[in-house]
């Protein structure tokens, strides 16, 4: 049985224990070491066997837009008869449609739909995950929305960053610099009011929020104290990673088109890029972040699901088997990317992410022989347990109540 810490100081970069096991005590990590060890240095009032199955810090998905009523398979038939997503945007679909059925829905209404998502998240080995506003596009429904986020965190033990990203559509009859100025003097002094977010993000593309004024509000974020991130160069090289390293961002999401040069560039400023395989096939497009060069530049990449209406994917497993097999990520790269790294894009390391004494016990569990089995399958079946801050959420693949 392996125990893979992705602690560093452990002997190689996964930090992998052969036979090895978990000390825990009051939700924390007390020591991971060789089971025979910890069962010699400790005694424990509760054992949990792990026999022929492999350990692993929780997942962390660094990019959701879980809060949303609906669902677009007709504009996925729409993108397999050849529309773009651009396109459909600009006939007044995607992103609006949503919004629009989102406004119509009470905020108790979103929470049940959300802790139903959240609920399969959990199952899918995920014990951190980060929700962004953003098809509200109006003060009443973004609160509503970040309301509906904090709720969850108050009902859940998974930790859950909320992110503010009213900048994630231009409302219909508005202009990008009015809506931005409505987000800058209106919405963002409301979040921070009421202290309903972690983060502030924007949609940084043609068509949408240009370079500049992306910076504009994420600038005015940041004299509130929001930490930021940005959808970055997803469709155009649009200037997004630019912006990120200019503004000191969290994390650059999506990256696919950012040149070589902004990439580079993360090195110093310690933007974590953020890749989304799932989201380029779920568009049914052939580009993809560039991970291979982004991991050859020695960046700590990290990987999301991008779940929204239009790529409908929770289990980082699935991810896992999208980026080995379309970004050509080898399992000892793929499992810092959504434990460690991910992590590193919530701004949240040094609580979580590796399986380090002090750092909170999340922990999955996995039937699986070694860890080359993460990205070789598509994670079916395959989580049996998941703990979150020691707490047995997940038993024999199913939540626990
Ligand atoms: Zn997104």
């Amino acid at each position: 049985m392996e125990t893979i810490t992705v602690d560093r100081s452990e002997q190689d970069d996964l930090g992998i224990i052969d036979e090895g096991g978990l000390a825990i005590d009051n939700g924390r990590i007390v020591e991971a070491a060789s089971s025979q060890l910890l069962e010699r240095k400790y005694s424990a009032s509760r054992h949990i066997s792990t026999s022929g199955e492999i350990l692993l810090p929780g997942f962390i998905d660094p990019h959701t837009h879980l809060v949303f009523h609906g669902s677009r398979e007709e504009e996925f038939r729409l993108r397999q008869e050849g529309a773009s997503y651009l396109e459909i945007l600009g006939n007044g679909g995607g992103i609006m449609e949503t919004v629009n059925r989102t406004r119509e829905t009470s905020q108790a209404e979103l929470l049940s739909i959300a802790q139903h998502r959240l609920d399969t998240a959990i199952e899918s080995g995920t014990t951190t995950l980060e929700i962004k506003s953003g098809y509200g596009l109006r003060l009443y429904d973004e609160l509503k929305i970040l309301r509906t986020i904090r709720q969850l965190q108050r009902k859940n033990l998974c930790r859950i960053a909320a992110t503010f990203l009213g900048a994630h559509a231009i409302p219909p009859f508005m202009n990008p610099d009015e809506y931005a100025t409505i987000i800058i003097e209106e919405m963002l002094p409301a979040v921070r009011r009421w202290n309903l977010a972690d983060f502030c993000d924007v949609f940084c593309e043609s068509g949408v929020f240009d370079p500049k004024t992306s910076s504009k509000i994420l600038k005015a974020a940041g004299r509130m104290n929001l930490r930021t991130k940005i959808h970055a160069d997803q469709f155009t090289n649009n200037g997004g990673a630019k912006v990120a390293n200019d503004v000191g961002a969290v994390s650059a999401d999506h990256v696919i088109h950012s040149s070589i040069s902004e990439m580079e560039r993360m090195n110093e400023t310690k933007v974590t890029p953020v890749v989304l395989p799932a989201s380029s096939q779920s568009l049914l497009s052939r580009q993809y972040a560039p991970a291979r060069e982004l991991l050859s530049m020695g960046l700590s990449v990290a990987l999301g699901s991008d779940f929204s209406p239009s790529n409908w994917v929770l289990g980082l497993l699935t991810v896992a088997a999208i980026a080995a097999r379309e970004l050509r990520m080898k399992a000892e790269e793929i499992i810092p990317s959504i434990t460690i790294n991910a992590a590193r894009a919530l701004g949240m390391e040094r609580r979580i992410g590796s399986l380090s004494p002090g750092k909170s016990a999340d922990i999955v569990v996995l039937r699986a022989p070694s860890h080359k089995w993460i990205g070789y399958t598509y994670g079916e079946g395959m989580v049996d347990k998941v703990l979150i801050a020691g707490n047995e959420r997940v038993r024999e693949g199913k939540l626990v109540n």
